[in-house]
């Protein structure tokens, strides 16, 4: 092997593709201790430790193409002991933000499309949601002190806005149905709407903030236009 290949010529680093604030990976004191604290590490040879080294080092072609980025589960452990405040996960964050959209691991990406599309990650209709959400209601108002439920759609001046995760219009429609009774037995005022309904974001995790601002953007536009006091946005 050519014991030259592997050298970094520190005049061909560009220190400044990472360093936005407030990660500053450049204090990094390679510790460790971010990667003894990280559940992640050793997965797929993932070191915390030595992806910040990497973004200190320039190295941003190696770590946008890296598995790394996507195995970091983004929990925060690691920036919780590091004693330099390293922001680990803004970094990851900011590494997966790097990679072209069609190379994104996973349906993430094409969730966001669907989303930004139809205003749910499932690309569900309208009608087919509101037939959903319906039916539900009917099956809670078969239930001993539930007669006569109904679920609130688009209800003008309510007190409460809740969003919805997709999964629970689709396969776990049960836990839907605990968060309604919830509100029923609380005597809430509360509504869902009938477009735009996601509360997931999958571009908080795939770095792509543009469709993080349009769906959030979505919600307060909910709130306004029905004029709703309170938000509840379980994701
Ligand atoms: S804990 Fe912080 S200072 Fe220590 S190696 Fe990890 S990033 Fe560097
Ligand atoms: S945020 Fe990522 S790198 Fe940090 S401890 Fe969690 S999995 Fe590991």
């Amino acid at each position: 092997m050519d014991p030259t290949e592997h050298i970094i010529n520190l005049d061909e680093i560009d220190h400044g593709i990472f360093r936005s604030l407030p990660f500053c990976h450049g204090y990094c004191v390679t510790c460790g201790l971010c990667s003894s604290s990280c559940p992640a590490s050793g997965l797929d040879d993932f070191d915390p430790r030595k992806l910040v080294r990497m973004a200190g080092l320039g190295l941003k072609d190696e770590l946008v193409n890296s598995k790394w980025p996507w195995v970091c589960t983004m929990c925060g452990k690691c920036e919780h002991v590091c004693p330099m405040g390293i922001h680990i996960p803004d970094l990851v964050r900011n590494i997966r933000g790097l990679r072209e959209r069609d190379k994104v691991p996973g349906i993430l990406q094409k969730g966001i499309e669907a989303a930004i599309k139809t205003g749910n990650n499932l690309g569900v209709p309208k009608e087919d949601f509101i037939f959903i959400a319906e039916d539900v209601a009917d099956e809670i108002a078969e239930e001993p002190g539930f007669e006569g439920f109904k679920v609130p759609i688009d209800k003008k001046g309510a007190n409460l806005l809740t969003t919805i995760h997709n999964k629970l219009v689709n396969t776990h429609t049960e836990d839907l149905k605990h968060w309604w009774k919830i509100f029923h037995a609380a005597k809430e005022d509360w509504t869902i709407t009938s477009d735009n309904w996601e509360g997931t974001s999958w571009g908080l995790f795939t770095g792509d903030d543009e469709s993080v601002k349009i769906m959030a953007g979505r919600i307060v536009e909910h709130m306004n236009r029905l004029e709703i006091k309170n938000l509840m946005w379980p994701e």
